[in-house]
């Protein structure tokens, strides 16, 4: 059976909680008194709308950092998402994707008894709503600040938990950053993201959505640093795609990026 359990689950700040997509990538809840926020809704591979009603009954909103798969392969669960309009296509392309996009880690799907023949069938009609620069959520007790940041998606967003200064960066601040893949922004406006990451961040606890969830504001600063040398080494945009990995050796640090996708 494709199932969470206990030990998927790890609360990180009062009524804040982790969530394991099995080894995939990290979704966070946060309950208020009022209303749940999912920031992420998952691979879609096991019933993650259950298992967030084991925690809380509260309304429920769903908010995607960014299209991808692993981020949003759940959505289906859900009457609605928020997803940033510049992502709204990459999402809608990205929900028939699920499957193959999973397929391509056979050793996960193995680890967690996994099978493509129980995915939960349980499907709406769901809606896309529009998530903007600038939106407050307020959940009671708990208000959710978005900032749109385009880099490893176009309609990437970083998500503030004020109250418990919290910040979600999803997949735009990494230490292996994936800026090779379609539906990117240019690595010049993910370095302005990142660098406006760097300052939303200051005196917020950081969190992405792969591994262990936690970063620090040295890793921003790193992913800076090492965007600043990879424009540096290029003039202009290379008419022709190829794909590149800038490593810096003494952190491990890595950006994955496209030669024609350096400047705006
Ligand atoms: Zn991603």
């Amino acid at each position: 059976m494709n199932r969470y359990n206990e030990s998927f689950l790890e609360e990180i700040a009062p009524n804040v909680y982790k969530i394991n997509e099995f080894d995939f990538d990290l979704v966070f809840l946060i309950v208020g008194t009022e209303k749940a926020m999912l920031i992420d809704c998952g691979t879609g591979l096991a019933d993650l709308k259950s298992f967030v009603r084991t925690i809380t009954d509260k309304p429920l909103l769903v908010v995607a950092t960014h299209g991808h798969t692993d981020h949003i392969g759940g959505l289906l669960q859900f009457e609605e998402i928020y997803v940033h309009k510049d992502d709204m296509l990459l999402t809608w392309l990205s929900k028939w994707l699920r499957k193959q996009s999973a397929g391509r880690y056979p050793h996960v799907l193995k680890r967690h008894n996994l099978s493509f023949k129980n995915i939960p069938k349980k499907e709406c009609r769901t809606k896309f709503l529009p998530l903007h620069d600038g939106d407050v959520f307020d959940l009671g007790g708990k208000t959710v600040s978005v900032f749109h940041t385009p880099g490893h998606s176009k309609g990437h967003v970083v998500l503030r938990l004020e109250e418990d200064k919290l910040i979600f960066v999803g997949d735009n601040i990494a230490d292996d950053l994936w800026m090779h893949i379609p539906f990117t922004a240019s690595l010049e406006e993910w370095l302005q993201s990142a660098k406006r990451t760097l300052e939303l961040s200051d005196g917020y606890e950081v969190w992405w959505s792969h591994k262990s969830g936690r970063l620090t504001r040295h890793h921003i600063e790193k992913n800076i640093e090492l965007g600043e040398k990879i424009l540096k080494q290029h003039k202009k945009n290379d008419f022709f795609k190829s794909e590149k990995v800038y490593k810096d050796e003494e952190s491990g640090f890595k950006i994955r990026y496209r030669t024609d996708m350096i400047f705006r």
